[in-house]
């Protein structure tokens, strides 16, 4: 009987480890999905509605009662209830003293109060310690299941015990929370759903004019002018040939631009002596996005790779060959093998092919799941060490494109370059600048000022 009972005493759940009741105020979209995913967690849910009458929609496990019944009967309460709703709570505040206020709202539009949601809660429930979760998790996300443990919940509140416990129910849900610190950061967390890709904007905006730019440079130098001096259609450029020359274009004046902003802001700090002054707006912005930069210009490498690839089965390439040969066969003559051309062609292909391959390295290293698993040494090296080596790389794979046409004068139209060698200027006086700045005069003070060195110090 002994031996019985202490089996059963072994296998009996602990009853410690019960969840507490937790109370949600209002069964909308959110409040509804929040709580159906913590019945799940095995938390009793108790809803505090303005209608005392439960729905289909209302998780059947759920209780529903007046707003002052449930909170008594909980420590937490979430608020799922939009702001402008939130004066319903001041006759409550004796029943939410001591309790623990969870504000899951956001706005429609950024900074749309002078305070955060969650600093209005906690003035107008003074007694309450109030906490800010749950507001960049989606309903929708909460009840398709599409949530992981990847996604994190920013947390914020000024009582740590009361912070803690809503950080224990993230966990229990299966979602990291991500402390973000006092009430002030509420304001910032609020904001955050409701930026669009801010640091993609400049780099889209950005390869949107280029490219626009140069599909009208191409088709003025390609298509009209062919068009008015040789009275030849050459139209169809547009679907193949023009974007296979606006696609690497853009991406080495891409990837210099990923380089150009330390170029600037080294100069500027061996101009100052200091690396302790602000840089200006614009360029600390610009250094911000260099990483989504990289990726728009590996974006049109891959493509410029993927429109080289067709070249071969395209009609015009293959007429364009069937006629040189045939003009050969009727000429009775075989033009040799022209050794400088075969090099030119080779060395242009293999820096392209190398190119590529280390852009596509920079591209997986700037990956969170990759850039986590390396050191910041390690980091820095892929990054600016094997970055430099990409551009060096793809801007003479460019160079030797222009092989021994590069500054013949017939290569311009209307005194056009090629739009390739506009590609040009930018790498090109990055890596110029890049090399000055190697030397040991430029270098040696500038990796002191890197380290806190001063020319002429502030504060001595
Ligand atoms: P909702 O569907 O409009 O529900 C809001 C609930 O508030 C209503 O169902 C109602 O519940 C209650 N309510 C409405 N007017 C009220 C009043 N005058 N006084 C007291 N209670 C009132 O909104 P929701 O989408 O669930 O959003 C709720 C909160 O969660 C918002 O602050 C929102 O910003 C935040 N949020 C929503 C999502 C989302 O994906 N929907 C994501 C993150 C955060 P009763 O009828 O039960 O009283």
């Amino acid at each position: 009987m002994n031996k019985n009972s202490s089996n059963i005493m072994a296998l009996a759940p602990n009853t410690s480890n019960k969840r507490e009741t937790v109370c949600i105020f209002g069964t909308g979209d959110f409040g509804r999905a929040l709580g159906h995913k913590m019945i799940q967690a095995g938390y009793p849910i108790v809803f505090g509605s303005r209608s005392t009458q439960t729905s289909s929609l209302i998780p059947k496990d759920a209780e529903v009662l007046s707003h002052a019944e449930a909170a008594q009967k909980a420590a937490i309460i979430i608020i799922a209830i939009q702001r402008q709703h939130y004066n319903f709570l001041t006759p409550l505040a004796e029943v939410l003293h001591g309790k623990v206020l969870v504000d899951v709202s956001n706005n429609l539009k950024i900074n749309q109060y002078p305070e955060s949601n969650t600093e209005y809660l906690a003035h107008l429930v003074p007694g309450a310690k109030v906490v800010k979760a749950f507001n960049t998790v989606s309903a929708w996300a909460l009840q398709s299941g599409t949530l992981d443990a990847s996604r994190q919940v920013f947390v914020c509140g000024d009582d740590m015990e009361a912070k803690q416990m809503v950080m224990d129910i993230v966990r229990a849900l299966g979602l990291t929370p991500l402390d973000k610190g006092s009430l002030l950061a509420a304001q910032e967390i609020e904001n955050y759903p409701l930026q669009l890709f801010p640091m993609w904007k400049f780099p889209i905006i950005l390869s949107f004019c280029l490219t626009a730019f140069f599909f009208f440079y191409c088709v003025i130098r390609d298509i009209i002018y062919p068009h008015v001096y040789e009275n030849q259609d050459f139209s169809f450029f547009i679907a193949i040939s023009i974007p296979n020359r606006i696609c690497p274009i853009l991406a080495l004046i891409l990837l210099a631009l990923v380089y150009l902003p330390g170029i600037f802001a080294a100069i500027l700090q061996l101009y100052r002596g200091t690396k302790y002054h602000r840089f200006p707006d614009w360029l600390d912005k610009w250094m911000l996005c260099r990483k989504q930069l990289g990726l728009v210009a590996l974006a049109f490498a891959c493509l410029h790779v993927l429109y080289t690839l067709v070249i071969p089965i395209r009609y015009f390439v293959r007429w364009r060959i069937s006629s040189y040969i045939i003009s050969q066969v009727l000429n009775n003559q075989t033009q040799p093998l022209d050794n400088t051309n075969a090099w030119i062609s080779d060395s242009y292909l293999a820096l392209g092919i190398l190119g590529f391959f280390l852009f596509v390295l920079l591209g997986i290293t700037s990956l969170p799941s990759v850039s986590n698993n390396v050191n910041w040494r390690e980091f820095r090296f892929v990054q600016s060490k094997l970055g430099y080596l990409t551009l060096i790389l793809c801007t003479a794979h460019t160079l030797f494109y222009g092989g021994k046409r590069f500054l013949s004068p017939s290569s311009y139209r209307w005194y056009l370059p090629n739009a390739y060698m506009l590609s040009l200027i930018v790498p090109c006086m990055v890596l110029v600048v890049k090399f000055v700045l190697i030397f040991p005069c430029l270098d040696k003070p500038l990796t002191r000022i890197r380290q806190g060195w001063e020319r002429n110090p502030q504060h001595s």
